[in-house]
């Protein structure tokens, strides 16, 4: 019983604070924050784009030993329990299975993450000349604020596909020594009627041009001489010509690497976290399981930022498919049956980010349930707009279990909405894998300055986010 004369103990008892990560960690564990996020920085700078942190994540798993099912189904491989296995999809998703000692049919234990970061994207006849200046023609991708992607230096990552079917992948402006790319702005000076522009008009879409060169072609007889010198300095180098921009595909992303970011080193600050940070950690903690009870998956998935359609994204049926191919392997008679039980009885933790407290924009945000930076890995039971619109909204039964798994294990944790009622909103892949009839709740990390070149998250979040993904797979 509660002593209720001491409203201090009274208080301990029943009042819940959510706890800094920082004062949890002891000096062992201060030291592994530190060195998990040292790792992650290397992970974000492999990996610029969906395609390269696919390839990254692989190479990754592999070094684990990770297997592919391909690989699997031809040399014909009994699978067991303990067994590691990747499938790509079309070098830009990737799910990752240890097989655990239950069957598949009772479900497993996911995370699902997605690769896909904001960007901005060359348009297939991207290369023109203006004023003796080269530049390239962009169409954005995902929710940009436009104005934050002018007067940065940019690199170009990509991949062409030549006529001859040779596939070349491109970075330009990553290396110390390369060259980068840049969007200009209007100088103050002239910028009156620019400044008086609401910000979302501002810049605008086409006007987002980015400077490839400026030294014309030797030659007075013909006209776009400093287009036709940007095409040769191309044509030496990768050995392209203009048509084979149709078939490429090349992202504008911020030049540079990921920082440390305060005196006190405690924040990780680069481009893509949202969501590379929850693919890391997920990754990270999925490599660190042997054999679990639930078959343990680490999804990987594109085109979250754009709506998950397409053949790489979570609407697409690449993963049901492979875990037809799972149940295929692992059972003596395949039944379809087994597929869905497999699925319906899976618990998901949808791994994505969403908007930290901010001091600086506290009109946005409810500070009593907005997740905090440093306050570990965050729960979100429900996203969406309005009236929840859109959202996974998930059960009372699974956030306990959840919770529980968390407790148990000392994992620091907090629960998050993203903004105050009606100010706004969004969503996650949640929703499409609780159409198979899963437990999914979203689960991820808080950032600051979510969407921008330069996106913050805390080191002590990573952290916490690794050790909870990793006890949610070995529950
Ligand atoms: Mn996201
Ligand atoms: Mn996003």
């Amino acid at each position: 019983m509660v002593d209720e004369s001491k409203g201090k103990k009274l208080q301990e008892a029943l009042t819940h604070k959510w706890k800094n990560v920082w004062e949890t960690l002891d000096n062992s564990e201060m030291e592994k924050v530190f060195a998990i996020n040292e790792e992650y920085k290397n992970f974000l700078d492999k990996g610029k784009t969906e395609r390269e942190s696919a390839r990254e994540i692989i190479r990754m798993a592999s070094e684990k030993g990770y297997i592919s099912i391909d690989e699997i189904r031809n040399k014909r491989i009994k699978p067991t329990a303990g067994m590691k296995i990747n499938a790509n999809n079309k070098n830009k998703a990737v799910a990752l299975f240890v097989l655990g000692k239950e069957k598949l049919e009772k479900g497993m234990h996911i995370v699902g993450s997605h690769l896909d970061a904001p960007r901005i994207d060359l348009k297939h006849f991207p290369l023109y000349e203006d004023s003796e200046l080269a530049l390239l023609k962009t169409h954005y991708y995902g929710g940009i604020k436009k104005y934050q992607w002018v007067t940065l230096p940019l690199a170009l990552h990509g991949v062409v596909i030549k006529e001859d079917g040779e596939k070349i992948d491109i970075v330009i402006g990553e290396d110390e020594n390369d060259p980068v790319f840049f969007i200009t702005d209007l100088l103050p000076h002239l910028a009156k009627e620019q400044m008086e522009k609401k910000m979302n008009e501002g810049i605008v879409g086409e006007g987002l041009n980015v400077l490839i060169g400026s030294i014309p072609y030797n030659d007075s007889e013909i006209s776009e001489k400093v287009k036709l010198n940007v095409l040769k300095i191309l044509n030496e180098k990768y050995g392209i010509k203009e048509e084979d921009f149709t078939t490429a595909e090349f992202e504008i992303v911020p030049a540079g690497k990921s920082k440390d970011v305060g005196i006190d080193r405690s924040m990780v600050g680069g481009y893509g976290q949202d969501d590379r940070v929850c693919a890391f950690t997920s990754l990270k903690a999925i490599l660190d399981v042997e054999v679990p009870n639930k078959t343990a998956v680490a999804l990987f998935v594109d085109k979250e930022e754009i709506g998950s359609v397409g053949n790489t994204s979570m609407k697409s049926k690449f993963f049901e498919n492979t875990v037809s191919e799972l149940i295929d392997l692992t059972e003596e008679n395949y039944s379809e049956i087994l597929v869905k039980r497999a699925l319906a009885n899976s618990w998901v933790l949808s791994a994505d980010t969403l908007g930290a407290f901010d001091p600086n924009y506290p009109e946005v945000l409810d500070k009593r349930n907005s997740p905090f930076i440093g306050n570990g890995i965050t729960i979100v039971k429900y996203t969406g707009v309005k009236g929840k619109s859109g959202s996974n909204d998930a059960n009372s039964e699974y956030l306990s279990k959840i919770r529980k798994i968390f407790n148990d294990n000392n994992v620091v944790w907090q629960m998050g909405e993203l903004g105050k009622v009606d100010q706004g909103g969004g969503g996650t892949i949640a929703y499409i894998l609780a159409n198979y009839g899963m437990e999914v709740v979203d689960c991820g990390i808080p950032l600051l300055s979510v969407h921008a070149p330069f996106e913050i998250a805390s080191k002590a979040d990573v952290y916490m986010t690794y050790r909870g993904y990793n006890a949610f797979y070995k529950a």
